[in-house]
């Protein structure tokens, strides 16, 4: 089954001119059919989904609207871009409506098709075979959110600034996934997104939990019944991203027998070894820069999170920094690396725990979303916070995600380990 892309029409794709009755009227948005041709690279099916009330209005019938679908696919198809499919939905739920002619009163109907309905996104998935996981929903208004969520799809607004007025009051707001600019901003996301993976560093030997690490590596400490890792993996996969890098060296086989080829749960998994000598939390980052895309998430195998992982590549996508940290605030500064945050969430200096004088208490997570290019800075074996977010932080734009509403923790010790253990079956 294949996944799909979703898009609302006016607004999105063409230029939205109050209601468009011909196609004369279609011009593209710049960068649109630039958009449509990255996404159709991805092999994804492409698929309008448009509400038409223009014709329960009378303004246009439904060999208009197909007449204009066509010229707003020739437009793509000249960039490059191919649509699969277009649905619309030509009714209007008001029978009462004054200047309504005769003839259109079939279309004045409450049907299933008018977004945020999902008649649309369901008869689309049974014409073209669409899986039901996977899939994402491009739209500039509050219905084409709610559609999307309503179908499963991962949801993405575009042009929000100029439709904030248009918000009536006593419409329940949906929260997007993400936020772009326009359709090309986020086909960029998609792809970046699609391509992404996340590297979990598993390498912990966890002295301080013996004995339980003595027949186990730190990151397979079971946490309401499964390991650490294997939660970690769910959220991952969970939140759309399904190619998983393991680094370890402690009893790096009991890992890689556990979760194989990571099929059994529903990722794909590869193992990087850190070898002999220790390479510190740094070092694998830059032992698995051949293999690492674009952008990539980072964390930590010994820590239990339920963090929405997309919140923070939003961020990341949005602010364009080269990294992407997620902090919070510590009540133990004194002993925690500590960023200094701006007013724009830009991370201005580094405090390393042993230092004295700090500016703030928001401490690191451990949680990361890097650009590739970030790399160039890292240590072939060192310290993850003090030779690679230091030397970032002082010469590139590094942004946080100042996190107040997930759970986040490590379970270094007896003490924190049996807390989380606590925290998290109340939270599953
Ligand atoms: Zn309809």
């Amino acid at each position: 089954m294949k996944q799909a892309v979703f898009l609302d029409r006016d607004g999105v794709i063409n230029k939205e001119k109050g209601y468009i009755a011909s196609s004369d009227e279609i011009e593209l948005i710049k960068g649109a059919g630039e958009a449509i041709a990255l996404l159709s690279k991805l092999g994804m099916k492409i698929v309008v989904v448009t509400n038409q009330p223009q014709v329960a209005r009378g303004l246009c019938d439904e060999e208009d609207v197909k007449e204009i679908n066509k010229k707003v696919e020739e437009l793509v198809v000249s960039c490059g871009g191919k649509i699969d499919a277009f649905y619309f939905c030509p009714h209007h739920p008001e029978r009462h409506h004054p200047d309504i002619p005769k003839d259109r009163m079939k279309y004045r109907i409450k049907c299933k098709c008018r977004k945020p309905n999902i008649g649309m996104l369901e008869q689309a998935a049974r014409d073209l075979g669409i899986s039901p996981e996977g899939n994402f929903m491009i739209g500039d208004h509050q219905r084409d959110i709610q559609a999307g969520k309503k179908f499963g799809c991962r949801t993405i607004l575009v042009h929000a600034e100029q439709k904030k007025d248009s918000k009536k009051e006593d419409e329940k707001e949906e929260e997007p996934d993400f936020v772009c600019e326009d359709l090309l901003d986020a086909a960029h996301l998609i792809v970046s997104v699609q391509k992404m993976a996340t590297l979990i560093l598993a390498g912990g030997e966890g002295r301080r939990l013996r004995p339980l690490t003595e027949t186990m590596p730190k990151p397979m400490v079971p946490i309401v019944g499964k390991p650490v890792l294997e939660h970690l993996i769910e959220l991952n996969r969970k939140e759309g991203i399904k190619r998983i890098i393991i680094s370890g060296s402690y009893m790096f086989d009991y890992i890689k027998e556990y979760f194989g080829d990571g099929s059994r749960f529903g990722v794909s998994i590869e193992y990087v070894d850190d070898g002999e000598e220790p390479l510190g939390s740094g070092g694998p980052l830059k032992k698995c820069e051949d293999i690492l895309p674009e952008h990539f998430v980072v964390m930590s195998g010994d820590a239990i999170t339920n963090f929405a992982i997309h919140e923070l590549v939003n961020m990341h996508m949005q602010k364009k920094g080269i990294a992407t940290i997620v902090v919070r605030e510590t009540d133990h500064p004194e002993d925690s690396d500590i960023i200094e945050v701006d007013d724009t969430g830009r991370a201005v200096h580094f405090f390393s725990k042993l230092e004295k004088e700090k500016k703030g208490d928001m401490g690191n997570t451990g949680l990361f979303v890097f650009k590739k290019e970030a790399l160039a800075f890292a240590p072939e074996k060192g310290n993850l916070e003090q030779d690679l977010l230091r030397p970032l932080i002082e010469k590139e734009k590094v942004y946080c995600y100042i996190n107040t509403k997930y759970y986040i923790k490590d379970i270094g010790t007896k003490e924190r380990y049996e807390k989380a253990e606590k925290d998290f079956s109340s939270l599953t």
